[in-house]
């Protein structure tokens, strides 16, 4: 593989974009078409279109197979699922949970009257802090909230057993996490409870859409009462609820989706190996890892700009737009320097790794809308800025577009 001379224009700077259309973060990768227009006509032809219908129960049994665990409850989308299981805990009082993740996870807690209490992540996984918590756990503490970012386990052992000494629940995010596992088993079995997200921009969607995972019998009964507003039946209300349904058209999408899912994640891989092979060795760049020997979807292709690196993230990220590659900076600012949160008394807590990731990272694009081949290409570019770094971010000086 050759690499690419140094004086590649940008198209910042009049060259030819890298590409004729455009590359997104988080565009569906879709079944084919007939398929989820068969499965959806099913539905239509039973005029069973929501309320626990064939299609969602199917949903809930396949992934209750796949991800190895005995309760799997599908919701209406994730945010839902972490309210409903906060609420069937009944925790109340502080939720101890990372900055360093999508505001969803906070306005989640928020959203119940529960008080988001902001850690810091750590730099291996990007997850939740143990020592963080160990520290900021008080009697007031009624949660604590873990997050697999990108899909890669947060450090659910400490945090388990953390949780279990205070007698408190650990609720993990899942969001990201479907096609990825930990210790030899697929993550959604851990801790007290998960949440895996299936909206249309995760690795497997189902429009809009979430699981909730548990091995605890009472607890999984709990939040099947509380998704249909406390009606166990015809006749009864047996407790508050909402309505967190998934509906069958969404089911019909995430089956399809399902069946295509460990052929997506193969592909996602092919992506990650061309970006990396790119992008090996390059000064300033560095493509974050999986853990070694676990499970992973690659829906998440992560590049993290070191400090110092002679062009910045922002500058990547402006550089990319112009050859018609649409990065993302995931997660800018952290919850703790979003609404309602940074006007909380004394301001926001000082966080000073997810300060710095939320300034580093960049995703790239995944997923069935670029090769392998094309990955390549674009790793060669980001490898070419890579190295000749101060001489880009010269010519972006004259030509005024830092
Ligand atoms: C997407 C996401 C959510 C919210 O999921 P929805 O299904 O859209 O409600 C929560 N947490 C994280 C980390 C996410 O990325």
């Amino acid at each position: 593989m050759a690499t690419e001379p140094a004086d590649l224009t940008p198209a910042l700077l009049g060259g030819v974009p890298l590409f004729d259309r455009t590359l997104y973060v988080g565009r569906p990768s879709m079944a084919p078409e007939a398929e989820v227009h068969a499965r959806i006509q099913s539905a239509l032809d039973r005029r069973w279109l929501t309320n626990d219908g064939p299609l969602v129960q199917e949903l809930e049994h396949r992934c209750a197979e796949r991800l190895q665990v005995p309760h799997c409850i599908a919701v209406a989308n994730a945010t839902l699922g972490l309210e409903v299981a906060l609420r069937a805990l009944g925790v109340q009082g502080e939720v101890l949970l990372p900055a360093f993740t999508f505001i969803g996870t906070a306005h989640a807690a928020q959203w119940l009257g529960l008080t988001p209490v902001f850690c810091d992540v750590r730099d291996a996984d990007h997850g939740l802090d143990p020592a963080e918590v160990a520290r900021r756990i008080t009697p007031a503490t009624g949660a604590i909230l873990g997050v697999h970012l990108w899909g890669r386990a947060c450090a659910v052992e400490a945090l388990e057993d953390i949780a279990r000494r205070h007698g408190i629940p650990l609720i993990l995010d899942a969001a990201h996490a479907m096609g990825c596992g930990h210790a030899g088993r697929p993550l959604g079995s851990r801790g007290t409870v998960e949440v895996f997200s299936l909206h249309a921009t995760k690795g497997l969607n189902s429009l809009e859409g979430g699981l909730v995972t548990t091995t605890d019998e009472a607890l999984a009964q709990r939040i099947r009462l509380m998704r249909n507003f406390g009606i166990p039946d015809e006749d009864q209300v047996s407790c508050v609820g909402t309505n967190a349904k998934m509906n069958e058209f969404s089911a019909a999408v995430g089956l399809c989706n399902l069946d295509h899912f460990d052929d997506l994640c193969a592909h996602n891989h092919r992506l990650y190996e061309a970006y990396a092979t790119a992008l090996a060795g390059v000064p300033g760049l560095r493509l974050v890892a999986p853990a070694p020997g676990e499970a992973f979807s690659h829906h998440y292709i992560v590049l993290e700009v070191l400090p110092g690196a002679a062009l910045d993230r922002d500058q990547l990220v402006r550089l990319l737009r112009a050859e018609n590659v649409y990065a993302r900076r995931y997660f800018r600012p952290g919850c703790h320097r979003g609404e309602p949160y940074r006007s909380r008394p004394g301001g926001p807590p000082s966080l000073p790794v997810t300060d710095r990731l939320s300034q580093t990272l960049l995703q790239l694009p995944s997923g069935r809308q670029l090769s392998p081949d094309e990955a390549q290409r674009l790793g060669q570019r980001l490898a070419n800025w890579g190295r000749h770094g101060a001489e880009v971010a010269a010519r972006l000086r004259e030509a005024g577009a830092t």
